[in-house]
């Protein structure tokens, strides 16, 4: 170009606050250096197109998605509020890894999942997200599932929320003494495929 070169151009596109992140396409027909290259690429470059081998449609697709880029997929853990597209979202509380990575197994196809490894983060993501359905281990290292629970049900935003417990099928728990605690159901470990979907089916969708 005329009195300035390319790079001077982009350079003060950069500086100025209200272009900074604006989409540049670079076309040059002359071979691009390392140091040039290096500039381009810190300077957030959407695309460099060597003039000599572009053709029009190309060109045109280029700039149709530079200017109106794919909106980007949503992470389950970073999904907002509850349901996205009808999805159930069910949170995993869960300290030891290898029951966490079974339950997710189980359930990632179908549901969204959300996994908090202690009492306090359970409470937090439960605000956060508002899960459909809380499976619970009751062995946590900051406090007991019982006590998560009350949390739980003292905060009217959560409060309904259901609740199944999970417990080693070695650890002594009545049945009907997690139930009258106010959790919802109980599941034991190590987990029984059929028992676990039929009861989280009566949760999500009875
Ligand atoms: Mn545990």
């Amino acid at each position: 170009m005329p009195g300035i070169d390319g790079f001077e151009v982009l350079q003060n596109i950069r500086e100025n606050k209200n272009t900074s992140i604006t989409p540049v396409l670079i076309l040059t027909s002359k071979h691009v250096s390392k140091e040039e290259l290096k500039i381009l690429k810190g300077n957030n470059i959407f695309q460099l197109i060597q003039k000599g081998d572009v053709n029009l449609d190309e060109l045109l697709s280029t700039i149709a998605i530079m200017v109106n880029p794919k909106p980007e997929k949503v992470k389950k853990s970073e999904s907002p509020k509850t349901k996205i597209a009808g999805i159930p979202t069910i949170l995993i509380v869960e300290d030891n890894p290898d029951n966490m990575l079974t339950l997710k197994a189980l359930l990632a196809d179908d549901y969204i999942v959300l996994e908090a490894t202690h009492g306090k983060q359970a409470v937090e993501i439960s605000r956060q997200h508002l899960p459909n359905l809380i499976l619970m281990d009751i062995a946590l290292p900051d406090m007991d599932g019982f006590e998560v629970l009350e949390l739980l049900r003292r905060e009217d935003k959560i409060k309904s929320i259901p609740v199944v417990a999970l417990t080693a099928s070695a650890m002594i728990y009545d049945k009907d003494a997690i139930i009258a605690s106010g959790f919802d159901e109980y599941l034991t470990k190590p987990i029984d495929e059929n028992v676990f979907f039929k009861i989280i089916n009566e949760f999500l969708n009875g």
